[in-house]
């Protein structure tokens, strides 16, 4: 194959994944200019382009070499390394932190479920047949699974099969099916998927870059960096309040030997409850903000 010097990313073309990912990669600092095919778009600042493909083509198209990164459902994903020679080459190289969603067991509503030896021989309809099979084989259930492309939520209603292993997000589905969730099999995000070894060349500099780039962000997407002034007197309780226990930092103030400014990077949102507790212990003139950017 002809050798590349730009990194390439595959994703989603259309659908649940495409404008989380979209967003995640401008917030990475890239911008991309898209071609008349809308196929492919070719990154104008850092030598990364895009490849908008079908999500289950996604994996496979890691594993040929066509492109080196892909962002998918960790359940596509899994199901291409259970189910595909070349999957043992792939790896989940982050989780991403958005299409949340598990694949799971479901079965008619007036089916009551217990334990996993229920489903013993029983036909189970699935579009992920590798994911589900290691699922039985860990359970020790001996079922039969039946293979559908989509529609799967209809399956047991067409009686074509007793249950059904599929997404679920809401699980609006299921009950509009009159189904009920009995097990998951897998718990899903959109994942950065790639071979497990980056190149040894530019491009694995370049995804090395990326990668630094979104921990940076995935890091400080849900932190807030929150400012304020406090006795020295209070700062353990004080410090005790912060959300996430970060270790803040502090600095003295000019002229009140007893005052520090407080910063201290918190995961997760600070809510009122939690800013009027921490005034009660002595901080005063806070202020929560959003983070950015983060380069450790
Ligand atoms: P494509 O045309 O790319 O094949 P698709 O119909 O297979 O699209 P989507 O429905 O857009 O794909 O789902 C993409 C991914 O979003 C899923 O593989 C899964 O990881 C995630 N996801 C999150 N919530 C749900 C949900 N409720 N149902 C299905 N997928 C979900
Ligand atoms: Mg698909």
């Amino acid at each position: 194959m002809k050798s590349r010097d730009r990194l390439r990313i595959a994703m989603q073309k259309s659908g649940r994944l495409t404008e989380p990912a979209q967003d995640l990669l401008a917030r990475c600092g890239l911008k991309f200019r898209q071609s008349r095919d809308k196929l492919f778009c070719f990154g104008e600042g850092e030598p990364v382009d895009l490849l908008l493909v079908r999500d289950d083509d996604i994996p496979g198209l890691i594993a040929e070499g066509v492109c080196d990164l892909g962002i998918v459902g960790r359940n596509v994903l899994r199901e291409f390394q259970l189910t595909n020679g070349t999957g043992s080459e792939l790896s989940e190289l982050r989780p991403l932190g958005f299409g949340h969603c598990r694949l799971s067991i479901a079965l008619p509503q007036e089916d009551a479920y217990s334990e996993p030896s229920q489903l013993h021989g029983q036909r189970i309809a699935t579009s992920y047949p590798g994911l589900l099979g290691e699922w039985l084989r860990a359970h020790g259930v001996d079922a039969r699974v039946v293979m559908l492309a989509g529609s799967v939520e209809i399956a047991p209603r067409l009686g074509t099969a007793d249950a059904i292993c599929d997404l679920v997000s809401s699980g609006a589905t299921l009950v509009a099916n009159q189904l009920r969730e009995a097990a998951v099999v897998v718990e899903s995000e959109a994942v950065l998927a790639g071979r497990a070894e980056l190149p040894l060349d530019e491009r694995g500099e370049i995804a090395e870059l990326l990668l630094r780039r979104l921990d940076g962000v995935i890091q400080v997407r849900d932190s807030r960096l929150i400012l304020m002034q406090a006795p020295r007197a209070a700062l353990d309780a004080i410090t005790r309040l912060l959300p996430g226990a970060p270790v803040p930092t502090l600095t003295q103030v000019d002229g009140a030997p007893d005052q520090v400014v407080l910063q201290a990077l918190c995961a997760g949102s600070v809510s009122w409850r939690q800013l009027e507790d921490m005034k009660r212990a002595g901080a005063r003139d806070m202020l929560v903000l959003p983070v950015e950017k983060m380069l450790a």
